[in-house]
């Protein structure tokens, strides 16, 4: 199939209108040659006071709306996702850089997340509690409101997708701030959503200066639940914020996943699934695999087989064929990269593959194998964010168990073993909201998604898709 390279017009959607003339602009680059294809309109205070009048006015027509009539919308716009995902990808691709397979993925997996929770929505059971004769006593389970949501660039219509998704099913509205990096994926979202039917004011879109329209968000009594994906030190500001207006909050924040691989799992297998897992879509997932914390017996193995993949890895932009890792996002990603690679070998830490920028125009980053890390090094405390592995190696289980648990952050974790005992001792104390055994995969959307400790609260996805979505209300009649 052809392969789209137009990008569109970005605008904010506020009450169904696309608007975009007369505001100050964001320039969008190509971080695949760092050419500006693309503008963002800046939302002005008008601007954010209009889109939350329109999303109270969207909240009264959608959480009046049957379940199945919800649901419906949800299942066409997902249907539109699929049809037109060679369209989209490609999209994806010119402002994130990421390639053309990921970006199809992506796309897939937003159709994959509106699916799921379109069945959510007709399932947002109460109860009834048994009660003494002439009582009857309810739980209802009602959407909470008007939401505020951000989200980041690294999955610019997965990470809309969950919010949007889980908000709609639940009967809420919403005013959404997707990342100014990236914000044509988006609205394309959200052009699905209308052309499926939603009305107008049920999702709105507004970019411009975050801090500003957090706040201005945030503090209106419009809006009941605030949810941001991002990192850490955003989210604890945001919290806080959310906090003197006692709004509910959602919050999936950083990582900095641990990988556990045991002495008796087959080091070169491994590897080869680390390859993938670690250098898709550059590193710059929440998830990424990064620190691996390998056992004596097979570390060497292990370091070997790793870097030898890393090495083989093609990186190049995200629109060629053949390209298997494309670009970092930005040149903070890139300089962020450079900066941590540096410190480390500073601090005694082996380059077993890549280590260097790739050529000097756009933000190519090589896949990159740090051995024997030393434990000041900045990379062990700091989230990559990239295409930086570092690979320790381990005596026994408590250490690595020990060593896994003492960041702050606990988003992912992933084990190798062939044990039961080693399975069941590491489920048990891996501190993380999402442990995979044996493999590397943790977003599917039927499975609830989130973190522990620094790195938020709150589920996505999952039986739970629809829980801070939702309040519960009791209500006690008395029937004689
Ligand atoms: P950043 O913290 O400046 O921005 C991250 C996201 O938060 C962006 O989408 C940005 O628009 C938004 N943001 C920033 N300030 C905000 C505010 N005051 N109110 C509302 N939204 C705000 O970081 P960055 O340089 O883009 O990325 C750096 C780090 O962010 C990464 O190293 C990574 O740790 C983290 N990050 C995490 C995720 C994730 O999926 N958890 C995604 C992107 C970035």
């Amino acid at each position: 199939m052809e392969t789209s390279t137009t990008y569109p017009r970005v605008a904010m959607l506020i009450h169904g209108e696309w608007q975009h003339a007369g505001r100050e602009t964001i320039e969008v680059v190509n971080p695949a040659d760092e050419s500006v294809i693309g503008h963002v309109p800046v939302a002005t205070a008008a601007d954010l006071d209009a889109a939350l009048s329109a999303a109270e006015r969207g909240f009264a027509v959608w959480r009046a709306t049957a379940p199945a009539d919800r649901a419906a919308v949800m299942l066409k716009a997902a249907a539109l996702l699929r049809e037109r995902v060679e369209t989209l990808a490609p999209r994806i691709t010119m402002e994130l850089g990421k390639t053309l397979d990921e970006a199809r993925y992506e796309v897939l997996r937003a159709a994959d997340i509106l699916t799921w929770d379109a069945g959510e929505a007709m399932r947002a059971y109460g109860r009834i509690i048994p009660s003494r004769p002439g009582w009857r006593h309810m739980v209802l389970r009602q959407p909470i409101g008007v939401v505020a949501a951000f989200t980041p660039w690294n999955a610019p219509i997965g990470s809309p997708a969950r919010k949007v998704s889980a908000a709609l099913a639940a009967g809420c509205a919403m005013v959404i701030k997707p990342a100014e990096e990236t914000p044509a994926s988006a609205c394309a979202l959200a052009e699905c959503l209308m052309d499926a039917g939603l009305p107008p004011g049920v999702l709105n879109i507004v970019f411009g200066r975050p801090a500003e329209i957090s706040r201005h968000l945030i503090s209106s009594p419009i809006v009941r639940l605030v949810t941001f994906t991002g990192s850490v030190a955003i989210g604890k500001q945001l919290t806080q914020l959310a906090g003197q207006h006692m709004k509910a909050t959602l919050m999936e924040l950083g990582g900095h996943a641990a990988v556990i691989v045991c002495g008796d799992a087959d080091p070169k297998a491994v590897a080869r699934l680390a390859v993938t897992a670690k250098f898709r879509m550059g590193g710059q997932v929440c998830v990424s695999p990064t620190r691996f914390l390998v056992q004596k017996n097979i570390y060497g193995a292990f370091v070997d087989a790793f870097a030898g993949g890393a090495s083989a890895l093609r990186v190049g932009p995200g629109l060629e064929q053949g390209s298997q890792m494309g670009s970092l996002v930005n040149g903070r990603r890139l300089k962020a990269m450079q900066d941590l690679v540096g410190n480390a070998v500073s601090c005694g830490a082996r380059v077993a593959a890549g280590g260097k920028r790739v050529g000097d125009r756009g933000f190519f980053f090589q896949p990159t194998v740090l051995a024997d890390v030393p434990p000041n090094a900045d990379a062990l405390t700091q989230e990559p964010f990239g295409p930086l592995a570092l690979v320790m190696p381990f005596d026994d289980l408590a250490d690595a168990l020990r060593t896994a648990n003492q960041l702050d952050v606990g988003l992912a974790g992933y084990a190798f073993t062939n044990s039961l005992a080693n399975t069941d001792r590491i489920a048990n104390e891996l501190e993380s909201g999402l442990l995979s055994i044996n493999h590397f995969g943790a977003a599917a959307p039927e499975m609830p998604f989130g973190g522990v400790k620094d790195s938020g609260f709150g589920r996505e996805g999952g039986a739970e898709s629809l829980d801070a979505y939702t309040i519960t209300k009791m209500v006690s009649v008395r029937a004689s």
